[in-house]
C-alpha cells in the first residue's frame, strides 16, 4: 500500500479467535492499551483496535479485531474474516477442553481466509501454572502438525504479549514487503 507523502504504510487485519473466556479481549487490551480487566464480561461494542508497530524503520499498523462475544453463540460472522492476513487463535492452558476446540477453530479459519494467512497458537493464563491441564509440549506439538507459530502468554502479567503480535505482525511483513 503506498501512502502519503511517498512513504510506505502498511494496514494489517488480524482476528483473535478461540473459545469464551480463554483471554482474548485481555490479550488484545493488553496489547493495544496495556490494561487488563479482572472481570472482563463478554466486551460489547468494540470491534477492533488499532496499534501501531515499527518494522525495519516502517510504521505498520495493526488493526486487532475482537469477537466481542460473538464465539458464544458459534456465530462468528464471515464479516469478521474478511480481508484478515493474520490470525492469533488462542485457548487457555487450564481447560483441555479449550485446547481442544482449535481444530474447530483452524477449520474456520481455513474456510474464511486465504492459506497465507499468519497463524500463531496462543496457549493464554501460563501465570497460572498451578492449574495448568495443557502442557507446553501438547502446545508446541499442535503448532508443528498444523504448521503454525506457537507462544505461551499470559494477559495479566504480560509474559509474551507483545511478542505474539509482533511475530504475526513480522511474518506477514516479510509476506507483502
Ligand atoms: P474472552 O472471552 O476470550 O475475550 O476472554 P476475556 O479476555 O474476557 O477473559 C476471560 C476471563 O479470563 C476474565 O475473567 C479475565 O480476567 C481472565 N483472564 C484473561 N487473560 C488472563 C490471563 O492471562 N491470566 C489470568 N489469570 N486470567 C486471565
Ligand atoms: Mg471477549
Amino acid at each position: 500500500e503506498q501512502g502519503v507523502g511517498g512513504g510506505e504504510e502498511y494496514l494489517f487485519k488480524i482476528v483473535v479467535i478461540g473459545d469464551s473466556a480463554v483471554g482474548k479481549s485481555n490479550l488484545l487490551s493488553r496489547f493495544a492499551r496495556d490494561e487488563f480487566d479482572h472481570n472482563s464480561k463478554a466486551t460489547i461494542g468494540v470491534e477492533f483496535q488499532t496499534q501501531v508497530v515499527e518494522i525495519d524503520g516502517k510504521e505498520v499498523k495493526a488493526q486487532v479485531w475482537d469477537t466481542a462475544g460473538q464465539e458464544r453463540f458459534r456465530a462468528v460472522t464471515s464479516a469478521y474474516y474478511r480481508g484478515a492476513v493474520g490470525a492469533l487463535v488462542v485457548y487457555d492452558i487450564t481447560r483441555k477442553s479449550t485446547f481442544d476446540s482449535i481444530v474447530k477453530w483452524l477449520d474456520e479459519l481455513k474456510i474464511h481466509c486465504d492459506t497465507t494467512v499468519a497463524r500463531m497458537l496462543v496457549g493464554n493464563k501460563s501465570d497460572l501454572e498451578n492449574i495448568r491441564e495443557v502442557t507446553v509440549e501438547d502446545g508446541k506439538n499442535l503448532a508443528e502438525q498444523e504448521g503454525l507459530f506457537f507462544i505461551e502468554t499470559s494477559a495479566l502479567n504480560s509474559s509474551n504479549v507483545n511478542s505474539a503480535f509482533e511475530i504475526v505482525i513480522r511474518e506477514i511483513y516479510k509476506n507483502v514487503s
